[in-house]
């Protein structure tokens, strides 16, 4: 029988988000009426440059941006580099003049790697020989601004985020403001606002600003679309030149079907009627906070949430590694991160929640769940069911986990007895004609994937986390011999060393698991 897969609930907006339908019609608008280049004089062209212009004004309007300069980029990466290459190439001109200039590059210690990675790239290729400071944060991602005052008179470029994209702690722009207004000083200051778009009220013209860079793919238009604001008498330098586009800020024929999109977006935020006002997201995230409470008593929030964007929650479970609280929540079809997305492949700490001085079992364990402006009450109602369904699963596998054998108690030789790679699988069956193939992953996983077939083996359905419980019949009633598998490899491990230790001398499991199956065995 086929089963239904578990709902896809997306909390993973501070990473992407899914392209807004009006934006994709933009798009397509854009790809095959309005597909002129807005550089041409005929008639074709000039229905391209106005859909440019327009939506130029619109971004502006959105973001407050005065007389300010508003380019169209790529995304927030090369925003931040056109901005760092202006700082830096206007500070070596001053050098060059024999004017004072800062020799401090201060970054946020919480910014998105793009800042410190653009400010050393810079500073190496202009051979401007600056030095790079990290300005440190508080336990609540706060930067210390006694620190920043003192560095501030010999800083030529200070780059701070509006709001953090792993914890959603909001900057106090505010503050940071009137330290740079209250010295005399020419540093140039860029704010990476990626993450307020949308969240947070933006008025840029208002503010003592340089420089200001978004990203489209965080907020429902396409990836490698975004702005670039730079401050009217602020210094630049283009990253490209060529053709001269965008008023010779940016050259390279526009990215229309992008552009368009990102302007049907724009639209969207300027008409107030398609996004969740901040108000609203707040009892979202509320609604959500409860029920990981409730769900996993011993929770720990990352960041104050008084004091964070209404859309993100970054939390640790003690004792529950991160990665198992994806796994699980993989399996009930909610998709969440561990700490930032560029980061999640690798299971390093958090780098963000060092700074702010939390212990490594908080740092490596963190997991993020956000939402973008779009959610509704129906994706908030069916998250809140799938955490309170994950925090029953895991609960009976930490039950499962205290009395079981640990992985990390056994030696290789242990291990390597109760391996069997793919390859020796139907060796192993052949031998076996009695033997079980049992499927370790949550119930919910056996039968979003329809089950394991293997040849005339079909696996039975064993979760990991309910062998321990005590009406279990895997206690000791199977002597046949098994093999187990799961989805990487871990858990099926985990199950035949458990199962061992209660006597089960033909127990096997299938290293990497379903992931690493040839493609020539998948059922
Ligand atoms: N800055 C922040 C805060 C981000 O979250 C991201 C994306 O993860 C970036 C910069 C980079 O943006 P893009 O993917 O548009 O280059």
């Amino acid at each position: 029988m086929s089963q239904a897969p578990p709902q896809i609930i997306y909390l993973d907006a501070n990473a992407t988000t899914h392209v807004l339908p009006a934006a994709i019609a933009a798009a397509t608008g854009a790809m095959a009426e309005q597909f002129g280049n807005p550089s041409s004089s005929h008639s074709t062209g000039i229905v391209a440059r106005a859909l440019l212009d327009q939506t130029r004004a619109t971004a502006a309007q959105v973001i407050g941006a005065g007389d300010g300069h508003v380019v169209f980029t790529s995304g927030a990466t090369e925003g931040i580099q056109t901005a760092v290459l202006s700082a830096l190439r206007a500070t070596a001109q001053r050098r060059a003049k024999g004017l004072r200039v800062g020799n401090l590059l201060v970054y946020g210690a919480t910014e998105h790697k793009a800042v410190p990675q653009a400010l050393a790239h810079w500073n190496d290729l202009l051979g401007l020989g600056l030095e790079l400071r990290a300005l440190p944060v508080n336990a609540e991602g706060q930067h210390d601004l006694y620190r920043l005052a003192a560095w501030l008179p010999d800083t030529a470029l200070l780059c701070t985020m509006a709001a953090n994209n792993e914890t959603g702690v909001v900057t106090d722009l505010t503050a940071i403001a009137q330290l740079l207004s209250g010295i005399n000083s020419r540093t140039l200051w860029l704010v990476d606002c990626v993450q307020a778009l949308g969240k947070l009220p933006l008025d840029l013209q208002s503010t003592r600003m340089d420089y200001a860079t978004f990203s489209g793919h965080k907020l429902y238009a396409p990836k490698g679309t975004g702005l670039l604001y730079v401050r009217r008498g602020a210094p630049f330098t283009p990253l490209m030149a060529g053709g001269g586009q965008e008023g010779g800020l940016r050259s390279g024929t526009e990215n229309m079907p992008g552009i368009a999109a990102l302007g049907a977006v724009l639209n969207a935020l300027q008409q107030g009627d398609t996004f969740a006002s901040p108000a609203t997201l707040r009892g979202y995230r509320d609604q959500l906070e409860r029920s990981l409470r409730s769900a996993f008593p011993a929770i720990e929030f990352n960041a104050p949430l008084a004091h964070s964007l209404p859309t993100t929650l970054n939390f640790s479970v003690p004792g529950l590694p991160g990665k198992t609280l994806l796994d699980v929540f993989d399996a009930a079809g909610l998709r969440v991160s561990a700490g930032s997305a560029c980061s999640a492949a690798q299971s390093a700490p958090s780098y963000v929640l060092e700074a702010m001085g939390l212990p490594e079992c908080r740092s490596s364990t963190a997991v993020r769940l956000s939402m973008g402006p779009l959610a509704s009450p129906e994706l908030v109602e069916a998250a809140c069911m799938a955490i309170a369904q994950c925090g029953a699963v895991l609960q009976a596998m930490q039950a499962y986990e205290g009395h079981a054998m640990s992985v990390a108690t056994c030696s290789a030789q242990e291990i390597a007895a109760l391996t069997l790679q793919w390859s020796e699988l139907d060796a192993f069956l052949s031998a076996h004609p009695n033997a079980r193939l049992v499927d370790v992953r949550e119930a919910t996983e056996h039968q979003v994937s329809q089950g394991i077939q293997h040849g005339a083996w079909s696996a039975v359905s064993a979760p990991l986390s309910a062998m321990g419980a005590k009406d279990s019949d895997w206690m000791g009633q199977h002597t046949a011999p098994m093999v187990l598998v799961c989805r990487s490899g871990n858990r099926s491990l985990k199950a035949a060393l458990w199962l061992r230790s209660l006597g089960h001398t033909q127990v096997r499991h299938v290293h990497g698991g379903l992931a690493l199956r040839p493609a020539a065995q998948q059922g």
